[in-house]
């Protein structure tokens, strides 16, 4: 794969989730990651089928339906809907695998929660994963990068402490970002929702507002 930067177009990242609701961690890390990586765009990509966890609780269509009206006010944000159009699950090495066949010279960054690289040992072809991307860890409250073990040492030759190496290859590079700390889950979310209580503030208004209307999670019901 050509790695001169000088034919590289702006890099772009690709954030996937369940998105069961989006949060406003999710969209403020994201946001963080777009200005300080300079991305072009930051592609937000709702999974159909998630391969490593329990089933959603919202359907793909209202879990993009909101994804869509908590992002859109936002042009740092693309919503990309190729794992809901693909059958099957949702692997992260097809969908990149994919995006690699249309974007042949635009660096692609892979961005995960530390939690979630914690636990890439366990996601389908997931040595793959850096044949196509960049990945950007961010740090998350709780979760701290392996400092033994398999993907410690699959980590030592790529990880990268200059964020200009992104834009100069269009992959295989490792590059650990802080962004601001928030606390929120999904988790936390459908729980107070299950308990009938408030989630503004911690998810996007339009967000907040299509759950009250819709009843979605429970909300609303007697
Ligand atoms: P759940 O609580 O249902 O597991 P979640 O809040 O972790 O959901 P996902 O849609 O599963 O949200 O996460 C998508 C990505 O966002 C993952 O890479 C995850 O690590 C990251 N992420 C989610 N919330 C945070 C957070 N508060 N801080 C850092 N990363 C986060």
């Amino acid at each position: 794969m050509s790695n001169n930067s000088a034919t590289l177009e702006p890099p772009i990242g690709v954030f996937g989730g369940t998105f069961d609701p989006v949060h406003l961690a999710h969209l403020r890390m994201a946001l963080e990651v777009w200005e300080t990586v300079g991305l072009a765009e930051v592609r937000l990509v709702p999974c159909q089928i998630p391969p490593h966890r329990d089933t959603p609780q919202l359907s793909a269509e209202q879990r993009l339906a909101l994804l869509r009206a908590g992002s859109e006010v936002c042009p740092a944000f693309r919503v990309d809907t190729r794992e809901l159009e693909r059958p099957g699950p949702s692997y992260m090495a097809d969908t990149l695998a994919s995006l690699r066949a249309e974007l042949p010279h635009t660096p692609l960054c892979l961005i995960l929660g530390m939690d979630a690289f914690a636990g890439l040992p366990r996601w389908h072809r997931w040595r793959e994963l850096a044949e196509y991307a960049h990945i950007i860890v961010m740090e998350r409250p709780g979760s701290e990068l392996p400092v033994t073990g398999e993907l410690a040492e699959w980590l030592a030759p790529r990880q990268v402490e200059d964020v200009a190496a992104l834009r100069q290859a269009l992959n295989g590079r490792v590059f650990r970002l802080a962004v601001t700390q928030l606390d929120i889950s999904a988790t936390q979310i459908r729980a107070l929702l299950n308990e009938r209580r408030s989630i503004q503030f911690l998810v996007p208004e339009p967000v907040w507002h299509l759950i009250r209307e819709q009843g979605l999670y429970g909300y609303g019901e007697a």
